[in-house]
C-alpha cells in the first residue's frame, strides 16, 4: 500500500485509528428515505454522499430496533452501497446477483427494482444462502428468487439472459480489515492469487449470461489490483465484446467508509435469448382455500400467478419468472402459506411482503411491539381470525385473535432472544 499510495500512505495508515463506519440504508419498498428520517429511532448522522438511502446511524445496536425487523432498513457497509448506485436503472430487468448473501446488494437491487422485473438472488454456500432468504422475506422483496448453485451450472441454464449480472466476489478482503479483522491471519499472498483465480472463473460465468447490450457490475472488498483493475484488464482482453464503462477504488482516507472496488462492463455485441417461463404447478383446491382465506384476509385480492408444490406450500410467482429446473431453490417470489388438504394457514412472509393490504392489523408501539417481538401473547379487541401485528403501521408478522387474545405466530427462529 506504500508502493501504490505513496504521498497518500499516512493518511491511509492513520485512518486505521478510527472505528469502521457503520451504515443503514433505508428500504424504500417499505418507507420513503425521507419519512425514515423523520421517524428515526436514533440519530442517523448525515447521508451516505454516493448512496440515495444511506446514512450514518449514531447507535450501538441498530439491528435490535422494531423498525428493523420490519423491514425498513438493511444495515450496510457504506462504501458496498456504491456497487447499488452504480448498477444501471434496473426495474423491469432480468437481474441475477451470483454471490448474494447476505444480501446486502440484493436488498439494494430490489429498492431500485420497485417491484418490477425478476431478481435471482443466487448463494453457492447453503448455510448463506438461508440468511440471504430471510433478508430477502424481512424486507418484503416479492420479485426475488433465491437460489443456491454454482456459477458454472447457471452459465449452462441462462446463456445470454439477464439484462444486469452483479459479481460481488469473495476476495482476500483487504478493505474490511477494520471491520472484520478476522479476515487479517487469513491474508497472504497466495490467497491473493487464489481469489483472482476464482474472480477470473466466476466472471466467465457471468459473461456467458448476459445478453446484448446487458451489464456486469463486478466488485470487491479488496485493494489488491491482481482482483481488481488487473482483473478487469485481463476480463476485457479475454472478452472483446465487452468493454469498460466505469472503474471505482474507494479508500478509506479519501472517502466515510472501508475499501471497495468496483467495475461497470458492458456488453457490446452477442445474443439475447429467452428461456422457458417457470412451470407453474395449479392445485385448484388448494387456490379455492386461499381464495377463501383471502376474502376474510386482505382489502384488495391479490394479483400474480399461484404456484402449488405437492407438498401444499403455496407461492405468489412474480411475472417473467424464468424455469429454474436443476436449481435447488430457496425462496419463489413470496410464499403464501401452507394448505394441507383441509385449511389454509398463511406464511410469515405473506405477512412482511403483503401485510400493509390486511383487513385486520394490529398497531402497537414501538415499545409494545418489543413483547410481540419476544414473542408473547397479546391482549387486543379485534374481530377473530387472522391479522398482521404492526410497529405503527408496518407489518412485524402474522399473530391468531380468539376471544380477544392475539396468538404469536412471528417464527421462533425470528423473535428476539432478550
Ligand atoms: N453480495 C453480498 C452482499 O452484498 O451482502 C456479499 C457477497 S460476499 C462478498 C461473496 C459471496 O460469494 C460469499 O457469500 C461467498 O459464499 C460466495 N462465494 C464463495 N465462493 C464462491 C464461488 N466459487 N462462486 C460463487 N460465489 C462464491
Amino acid at each position: 500500500m506504500k508502493e501504490r499510495l505513496g504521498s497518500d500512505f499516512p493518511a491511509f495508515l492513520a485512518s486505521y485509528e478510527v472505528p469502521p463506519q457503520r451504515g443503514l440504508r433505508v428500504n424504500t419498498l417499505k418507507i420513503s428515505a425521507e419519512e425514515f428520517c423523520r421517524r428515526a429511532p436514533f440519530p442517523l448522522g448525515g447521508r451516505v454522499p454516493w448512496a440515495e438511502d444511506g446514512f450514518y446511524p449514531e447507535e450501538e445496536k441498530p439491528g435490535a430496533d422494531p423498525y428493523h425487523f420490519a423491514g425498513l432498513y438493511y444495515l450496510q457497509e457504506p462504501s458496498a452501497m456504491a456497487v447499488g448506485e452504480l448498477s444501471a436503472d434496473c426495474s423491469k430487468m432480468r437481474v441475477l446477483d451470483l454471490c448474494a448473501a447476505p444480501g446486502g446488494k440484493t436488498t439494494q437491487l430490489a429498492s431500485r427494482m420497485k417491484g418490477e422485473g425478476v431478481l435471482i438472488a443466487n448463494e453457492v454456500n447453503y448455510a448463506r444462502a438461508k440468511i440471504l432468504s430471510q433478508n430477502v422475506e424481512r424486507m418484503g422483496i416479492a420479485n426475488c428468487a433465491v437460489i443456491s448453485a454454482a456459477p458454472d451450472s447457471l452459465a449452462a441454464l441462462f446463456p445470454f439472459y439477464f439484462d444486469l449480472v452483479l459479481v460481488d466476489a469473495p476476495c482476500s478482503g483487504e478493505g474490511m480489515f477494520k471491520k472484520e479483522p478476522n479476515a487479517i491471519p487469513e491474508w497472504s499472498e497466495e490467497n491473493v492469487l487464489m481469489c483472482a483465480a476464482r474472480q477470473r472463473e466466476i466472471l466467465d460465468c457471468a459473461a456467458e449470461m448476459v445478453s446484448a447490450g446487458g451489464h456486469i457490475v463486478y466488485s470487491t472488498c479488496t485493494f489488491a489490483e491482481e482482483e481488481d483493475e488487473w482483473q478487469v484488464e485481463d476480463f476485457l482482453k479475454r472478452h472483446r465484446e465487452f468493454a469498460l464503462v466505469k472503474e471505482e477504488k474507494l479508500y478509506p482516507h479519501l472517502v466515510r467508509g472501508e475499501g471497495h472496488f468496483c467495475a461497470v462492463l458492458k456488453k457490446k455485441e452477442g445474443e439475447t435469448r429467452r428461456t422457458r417461463p417457470f412451470p407453474i404447478v395449479r392445485n385448484a383446491q388448494a387456490e379455492r382455500a386461499f381464495h377463501a382465506f383471502g376474502e376474510d384476509f386482505f382489502l384488495e385480492p391479490l394479483k400474480g400467478t399461484l404456484h402449488t408444490l405437492a407438498d401444499g406450500r403455496m407461492y405468489l410467482v412474480p411475472a417473467g419468472m424464468p424455469n429454474l429446473a436443476g436449481v435447488s431453490i430457496l425462496r419463489l417470489g413470496v410464499e403464501l402459506g401452507e394448505w394441507d388438504g383441509k385449511i389454509f394457514k398463511p406464511a410469515h412472509a405473506l405477512a412482511m411482503a403483503f401485510g400493509t393490504g390486511a383487513k385486520r392489523k394490529l398497531s402497537l408501539t414501538r415499545a409494545e411491539s418489543e413483547r410481540y417481538l419476544r414473542g408473547e401473547t397479546l391482549q387486543a379487541e379485534l374481530a377473530e381470525g387472522w391479522c398482521v401485528v404492526c410497529v405503527e403501521e408496518f407489518p412485524l408478522g402474522l399473530g391468531k385473535c380468539v376471544g380477544g387474545t392475539v396468538k404469536n405466530h412471528l417464527p421462533k427462529g425470528l423473535r428476539k432472544v432478550k
